[in-house]
């Protein structure tokens, strides 16, 4: 009797400290998987007032006024998932957004994209590409459902490189005749960018439209037509002025790269998180690890099943094996290198086909890694801990992808338990198999963003 007497001084004091119309939520009966911890906290109890967890307690929660309680009934309470590299603008394959898509195409289309990434249970995705700060600030202001944005603007890429979509002709023979821009660029979708005055300007840009990262290109990629993937991109000088520029922004730099000439240089500049990164050696790996960067890989790119995609030519198909074959051990080599490792769905073309790839995704990864609980924390903790480095850009203001207290709250109820069983987040091992329709997750129960709650099957 005591001990409740004093829990709901407990719980008065705590809404007395917040304002008289703050909007107060109450899980009862909850299992909480924090993101941090490879166990669940049975039957507890989470209040959340306005965006953050307000207190998280094995005791009863009682709050003043009129709280929202859903009784949980034993359902796993779990951080809001993170998409650290996805490109919420490209919904078309590349050559369609080239040649027949204007930025009404892309836009309508990135609608139905953020939807499906909220439903989905992703309450942040950084985009490592793309003209997203339209999207984010309709979401920011409740004109669009979808999970908060972490926008880079237009990948920044050297005449050339992984962002260069010039057609050939495009481009000419001759520097004075460069002035036509692809589509990629008139959309917003890149930038190319040579020598510091250039990339300076282009990453300035990006900043004062309200990027919250800068990405850049520094190393060739599969579907740019003229730049081979061995290839490493921007000059020391020009890498180097980004990753300044960024800085005097308080946020950092993310790069597209695969290989260790590429990474180093990169290192050597200051830049925080490496995109793929599939081709690095050990050393590599053990220097981005002491340094405090981030890998953040798509690992459905070493997958045998990627041989499978309809849209794949015929003489890539070898290239596939050969990547399975020599880089198969990708996941685990990170991991023993202590390499922090942050989720990456990164698949572009149309709407289902980025649905269907971020689920295959996320058991795909199950399989590189080995663990449940390292996939959870690359897609809730560690993710929110390389958002964190945005700094004052960072689009939430608290700390994301954790359940405790006063951080902000992006929330997930879910049927089962993801440690032991990931296909309740939407795992699968269907990739261009599944059924194209997108059908929401049925054992996803509600997501709650910011404190509000967008989906509700409670
Ligand atoms: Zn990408």
């Amino acid at each position: 009797m005591k001990k409740a007497l004093k829990l709901s001084a407990v719980a008065l004091s705590m809404t007395a400290a917040f304002s008289a119309n703050a909007a107060t939520t109450i899980f009862k009966n909850v299992d909480i998987f924090n993101g941090t911890e490879e166990k669940l906290y049975e039957d507890h109890h989470v209040m959340v007032v306005d965006n953050k967890i307000a207190q998280i307690s094995s005791k009863e929660i009682k709050a003043e006024g009129d709280a929202v309680v859903i009784d949980g009934e034993g359902k796993t309470l779990m951080p809001g998932l993170i998409d650290g590299h996805a490109h919420v603008m490209i919904n078309y394959n590349f050559g369609d957004i080239e040649h027949n898509k204007d930025i009404t195409d892309i836009s309508i289309n990135s609608i139905t994209v953020a939807e499906r990434f909220l439903d989905d249970g992703f309450t942040t995705v950084r985009d490592m590409g793309g003209p997203a700060f339209g999207l984010m600030r309709e979401i920011e202001a409740g004109n669009v459902k979808g999970p908060r944005i972490y926008p880079s603007g237009g990948f920044i890429s050297q005449t050339s490189g992984h962002g260069d979509f010039r057609d050939r002709a495009d481009a000419g023979f001759s520097t004075a005749q460069q002035g036509d821009i692809s589509n990629f660029e008139r959309m917003g979708i890149g930038n190319v960018a040579d020598g510091v005055p250039e990339v300076l300007r282009a990453t300035r840009l990006n900043l004062r439209n309200g990027a919250s990262q800068i990405k850049i290109m520094a190393g060739g990629g599969g579907s740019s037509r003229f730049d081979p993937i061995d290839t490493t991109q921007y000059s020391v000088e020009e890498t180097c002025a980004i990753v300044e520029a960024a800085k005097d922004w308080n946020t950092y730099v993310a790069a597209h790269t695969f290989n260790d000439r590429s990474v180093n240089r990169l290192l050597d500049c200051g830049v925080k998180t490496f995109e793929h990164g599939f081709f690095i050696n050990d050393d590599t790996m053990k220097r981005i690890s002491k340094e405090g960067g981030y890998v953040v890989p798509q690992m459905w790119g070493l997958s045998p099943d990627l041989a499978k995609n309809p849209l794949m030519p015929k003489e890539k198909l070898p290239m596939v094996a050969v990547l399975q074959e020599k880089y198969g051990d990708y996941g685990q080599r990170l991991l023993e290198n202590d390499v922090k490792v942050v989720f990456a769905s990164d698949y572009v073309g149309a709407n289902s086909d980025a649905e269907r790839a971020r689920r295959y995704e996320i058991w795909w990864r199950t399989q590189a890694f080995g663990s449940n609980f390292e996939v959870l924390k690359q897609m809730t903790s560690t993710a929110g801990e390389m958002l964190a480095m945005s700094g004052p850009r960072g689009t939430a203001k608290g700390k994301l992808g954790v359940i405790e207290k006063d951080a902000i709250a992006d929330i997930l109820l879910v049927d089962g338990n993801p440690l032991e069983d990931m296909s309740i987040i939407g795992a699968t091992d269907k990739w261009f198999d599944a059924d194209p329709e997108y059908k929401k997750i049925d054992t996803i129960k509600l997501v709650m963003k910011d404190g509000k709650i967008y989906r509700n099957e409670m």
